[in-house]
């Protein structure tokens, strides 16, 4: 008999240092490579967030997880569970403000240690701080490359990890001791990822909203324009449920300029296609990598144009801000550098970089008030009041995470 399709219904993030496993494990958990652009296998590392779907399934008879509809340990039939979403983030510290995108969707994390190296190091910490600040709480830490030490490295490691994560929202992880590489005690994470990463509670009648990761021109080169496909938007839905034949609307929107200035206009058009988890459906929720396609010029939509917008009912979304006011929260350290400095009170007149959702903008600080900070933005965002918003300002020659703040009206 034909099975009907489920979706992906959570996000889980395999975060951590560059080379501690992350891609590995997520190729262990799911099948699937997810480092597949040119520029990735040519450098051997994540650039691009990644989605790769798992079909988690459970034994009856001998209680072990897996993806394979026949036990791999016992031989019986297997329990389908649930479907999920690992999102493989860059873990490279030149590519911090990619991962906080990909961080804005994660319903739980994967924390992807090394047990050949010390920890923490410095991307481990920094991973662990985006989490920190875009609120995720359901973390489970993978020490990886358990097989390349020895029991009492494995142990002096453990114990470092512990004395790491105490204090932080990882401070109750479970940690689970694998190797990615040999597929060893991967049942055991799954289990792991079932007990401790729940699928959240979504309302479907709430109005949806879907982030923008990544945008699409799909046509070929040189195709006429009767036969243009319409741009296409990729994403992952927070909120609600989208439908082949909404109407939608997307904000920020497109850039126009007016009198030498960059402005940015809203716009609606139609849900011509969607697509979950790479199969065509006719409604879409949260969980997974939700493909749109709509009636938008391509033209618009290449390249990742239309990153960080958000996709709604037309009059439903989030106000757009060109100036923000925040509620500041710093950090005592910078974290994501070899040496731990201090760090210093926000400035007037400094310029910071901003991550809210999958959306990231430059701004100017143009006031200051007690743990308040007013900052003009070179590109508008679509957000609640109330949201996150991560900071990050340039210590030598890269952008580092000082803290969060929060929008007030
Ligand atoms: P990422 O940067 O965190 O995504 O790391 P990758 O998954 O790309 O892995 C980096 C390197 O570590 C690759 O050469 C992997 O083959 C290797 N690696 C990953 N997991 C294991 C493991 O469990 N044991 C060993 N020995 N090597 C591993
Ligand atoms: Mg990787």
């Amino acid at each position: 008999a034909k099975k009907k399709f489920k979706q992906s219904e959570v996000n889980i993030g395999m975060v951590g240092h560059v080379d501690h496993g992350k891609t590995t494990l997520t190729k262990a958990l799911t099948g699937i490579w997810a480092d597949t652009h040119s520029e990735e296998l040519r450098r051997g590392i994540t650039i691009k967030i990644g989605f790769a779907d798992a079909e988690i399934r459970k034994c009856p008879s001998c209680g072990k997880y897996s993806t394979s509809p026949k036990c791999p340990y016992c031989g019986a039939e297997t329990e389908f569970e649930r479907r999920i979403s690992f999102i493989d983030s860059p873990g490279h510290e030149a590519l911090m403000t990619t991962m906080l995108a990909g961080a804005s969707l994660m319903d739980g994390a994967v924390l992807v240690i090394a047990a050949n190296e010390p920890c923490p190091k410095p991307q481990t910490r920094e991973h662990l701080m985006a989490l920190q600040i875009v609120g995720n709480k359901n973390i489970i830490i993978a020490q990886n490359k358990i097989e390349l030490v020895s029991k009492e490295k494995a142990i002096e490691n453990y114990n470092q990890i512990k004395e790491f994560v105490k204090g932080t929202v990882a401070e109750n992880a479970p940690i689970i001791p694998i190797s990615a590489l040999h597929g060893a005690n991967v049942d055991v994470l799954m289990k792991a990822i079932e007990d401790f990463i729940s699928t959240p509670k979504r309302d479907p009648n709430k109005p949806p909203k879907m982030f923008v990761l990544r945008s699409f021109d799909v046509n070929k080169p040189g195709t006429t324009p009767e036969k243009l496909i319409g741009g296409v938007l990729g994403g992952s839905i927070v909120q609600g449920k989208l439908k082949v034949g909404d109407e939608i609307e997307i904000r920020p929107g497109v850039p126009y300029e007016e009198h030498g200035r960059i402005k940015y206009e809203p716009i609606t058009t139609e849900i011509v296609s969607l697509q979950a988890g790479g199969k065509f459906v006719d409604e879409a929720f949260p969980g997974g990598l939700v493909g749109v396609g709509t009636k938008l010029d391509p033209y618009l939509t290449k390249g990742d144009l239309m990153a960080g917008n958000i996709v709604g009912k037309p009059g439903q979304l989030p106000p757009v801000w060109e100036d923000l006011r925040l509620e500041v929260h710093l950090l005592d350290r910078v974290v994501g550098t070899e040496e731990e400095l201090k760090v210093e009170p926000i400035k007037r007149r400094e310029m910071l970089l901003l991550n809210v959702g999958t959306a990231r903008t430059v701004g100017l600080v143009t006031n200051l008030g007690k743990d308040e900070a007013e900052i003009k933005l070179q590109i508008p965002i679509c957000a609640e009041p109330g949201d996150r918003v991560a900071i990050s300002r340039q210590v030598g020659s890269r952008w580092r995470l000082i803290g969060y703040g929060l929008i007030k009206e």
